[in-house]
């Protein structure tokens, strides 16, 4: 999971998602009244092209980030708080295992009412998860990290190993990128980039680029220290962080 820009709504969508949610409110059945105005609301399909836009590689799940981003996750879910349903800050996109069976109606909170469950746009994951690279697993680094973990089962087998082969995928980019900027090759330096930025677990090159500036980096790239030098490339990271 990474951190993601939320684009602003145009005015009319903001007009129109906050009437519908006016409609929602002055409902007898709240919760009944929100499930069919989403079911059939225009809207929706604007809100999840913005969405589709905003997420990592080719619309990746922002919450696993290796499924194909499909559908319009309620962060806070329908069931729990139906006037929310059309509240824009409360829209990220999901794929069905995370929507529907992973997160479904789990909404974690604290003794205070806190979200115990990461928002990318609000939150950076990084604060909250820590990604052993070596392994491909997530440790909570926070009780928001713990419950995320939980509720979105971010340590399932298939994940695992697809961060362990995003991991040897940008460790082949890595070299070709460098070689080609020795070689004033921009093309092919724009390709390596792409074939890093594409593929899914977009954690995994931002784990790679934080974990090069911090103290024991020698420690985690000792198996290819030309690796951690490339990574500290200034022009790599701007490139990639952003
Ligand atoms: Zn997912």
């Amino acid at each position: 999971m990474i951190r993601i820009n939320r684009p602003l709504l145009s005015a009319e969508l903001d007009v129109r998602t906050k009437q519908l949610n006016g409609e929602i409110g002055a409902a007898a059945d709240r919760v009944r009244h929100a499930r069919g105005l989403w079911r059939r609301a225009q809207p929706r399909q604007s809100l999840r092209d913005l969405l589709l836009d905003a997420a990592p590689g080719i619309s990746r799940c922002m919450y696993c980030g290796d499924n194909q981003g499909t559908d319009i996750d309620h962060h806070e879910p329908l069931s729990r708080n139906p006037l929310r349903t059309f509240d824009w800050l409360n829209h990220l996109l999901a794929c069905s295992f995370c929507n529907s069976h992973g997160k479904g109606d789990q909404f974690p909170v604290d003794g205070r009412g806190q979200s115990l469950l990461i928002d990318p746009t609000v939150d950076d994951p990084a604060d909250h998860l820590a990604l052993a690279l070596s392994v491909g697993e997530y440790r909570p680094r926070t009780d928001k990290g713990h419950h995320t973990i939980a509720v979105l089962r971010l340590n399932r087998a298939v994940l695992v190993e697809g961060r362990q082969q995003a991991r040897r995928v940008i460790e082949l980019a890595l070299p070709g990128w460098h070689d080609a900027m020795r070689l004033g090759d921009p093309r092919r330096m724009n390709e390596c980039l792409l074939t890093i930025r594409m593929q899914p677990f977009a954690e995994v090159i931002t784990a790679m680029l934080l974990a090069a500036v911090q103290p024991g980096a020698e420690v985690v790239f000792r198996h290819d220290p030309r690796l951690l030098r490339i990574l500290l490339e200034p022009r790599l990271r701007a490139s990639l962080l952003n």
